[in-house]
């Protein structure tokens, strides 16, 4: 006999990690560089364990800062973040990652040494970091690759290898610096689908700042529109789209939809900037 609940599924497939309880709280957190460069208005955001958000906008609008001050890598100037509902200036020691547009991989070093390096300098034994750089190859798709030099793998290859460092020390929390931008647009594409499954795999929650419009629809759940002069948040738009998302995906009409919201979105809030 089935004993299994009665469960009424209605639309998408909700990720079995998205369960409303916020990771990152940013509270009225704003940013002026030394030399008097206002980078960003005061910014409120809530972003849940488990999701997937991206920070969408033009150059200049503070996408950058944003997510620097979320690493603990840019001090807001006045307000405040917390990381798992803990105040970010404790140094709270959530595990995250950075993952920059270059791959900034070490020239002279193996594949399998460029991922094992924040292991070693977390002083994790050799052993445990052997097994899980080789985990981390395994997860981006680059397990034959471990020997090889960076300049011998393409573009593409040489980002994977950026995500597996950014992965092997097991983070909550990754944070993504417009990394597939200097990429063709199919290794690009291909990426992104990589991205997803490795979010969904492993319950991450993601911080992806992107320029592309295409890319923020593909990827998130929210998009979260920025607009510049001065930099501030202007919107925070729901894709409310299930996952998995495929190729179908891109060249649907609700794809095209989302992707003109944004595009007007954007629009607007770059006329409302000039006129300020
Ligand atoms: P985005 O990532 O959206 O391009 P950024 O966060 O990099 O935006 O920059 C926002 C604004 O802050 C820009 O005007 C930029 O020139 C300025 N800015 C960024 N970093 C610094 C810094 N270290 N010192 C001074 N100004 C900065």
């Amino acid at each position: 006999m089935n004993t299994a609940p009665n469960l009424t599924v209605i639309g998408e497939e909700r990720p079995h990690h998205a369960l409303g309880t916020p990771a990152i709280e940013v509270l009225s957190a704003e940013k002026i560089y030394s030399n008097g460069t206002r980078a960003l208005l005061p910014v409120n955001l809530t972003i849940n364990q488990g999701e997937f958000v991206t920070l969408l906008g033009p150059s200049g609008c503070g996408k950058s800062t944003l997510l620097k001050m979320i690493a603990g890598l840019v001090e807001p100037s006045d307000g405040k973040l917390m990381l798992w509902r803990k105040d970010s200036r404790e140094k709270a020691q959530v595990p995250l990652s950075f993952v920059f547009q270059e791959a900034t991989l070490m020239p002279w070093s193996n594949v399998h040494n460029n991922v094992r390096l924040p292991l070693d300098i977390a002083g994790v034994p050799r052993a445990e970091a052997n097994t899980r750089v080789s985990e981390a190859l395994e997860l981006v798709g680059l397990g034959k690759f471990a020997k090889v030099l960076p300049r011998e793998l393409s573009g593409g290859m040489q980002m994977r290898v950026s995500i597996a460092r950014g992965l092997v020390t097991r983070p909550k929390l990754l944070l993504m610096d417009e990394p597939f931008g200097a990429l063709d647009e199919i290794t690009r594409n291909r990426l992104d689908s990589d991205l997803l499954r490795l979010w969904r795999e492993q319950g991450l929650t993601v911080v992806f700042v992107t320029h592309s419009i295409h890319e923020a629809v593909f990827l998130s759940q929210r998009v979260i529109m920025m607009a510049a002069r001065p930099g501030r948040v202007v919107e925070d738009i729901a894709i409310n789209e299930p996952f998995p998302r495929d190729e179908d995906f891109r060249v649907s009409p609700t794809f095209a939809r989302y992707a003109r919201q944004l595009q007007d979105s954007l629009l607007q809030a770059s006329q409302s900037g000039m006129e300020s």
